[in-house]
């Protein structure tokens, strides 16, 4: 009864052992995540400069016009009508 006892511990081990190695070999298989855009985009805290009064502020806080960043809208309207 003993040695029943010991080898049912070793099969469970044995299975923990294949069980786990099963999901490094799944997890290598696994095609590495696609690399980082090479293309960087805006990041949302860099400064722009307004197109009418050359006024810096923060790309998030802009307002986009045709032409450029601009600190408002009124600035937007003055400059592109
Ligand atoms: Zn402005």
């Amino acid at each position: 009864m003993k040695y029943l006892l010991v080898l049912a511990v070793l099969l469970v081990a044995v299975q923990v052992w294949r069980h786990k190695r099963g999901a490094e070999v799944r997890a290598q298989d696994r095609p590495a995540p696609p690399p980082p855009s090479t293309r960087t985009p805006v990041p949302p805290n860099a400064m722009v400069t307004c197109r009418h009064c050359g006024l810096h502020l923060p790309h998030s806080e802009a307002v986009r016009g045709a032409l450029g960043p601009y600190c408002g809208e009124e600035h937007r309207r003055l400059a592109e009508g």
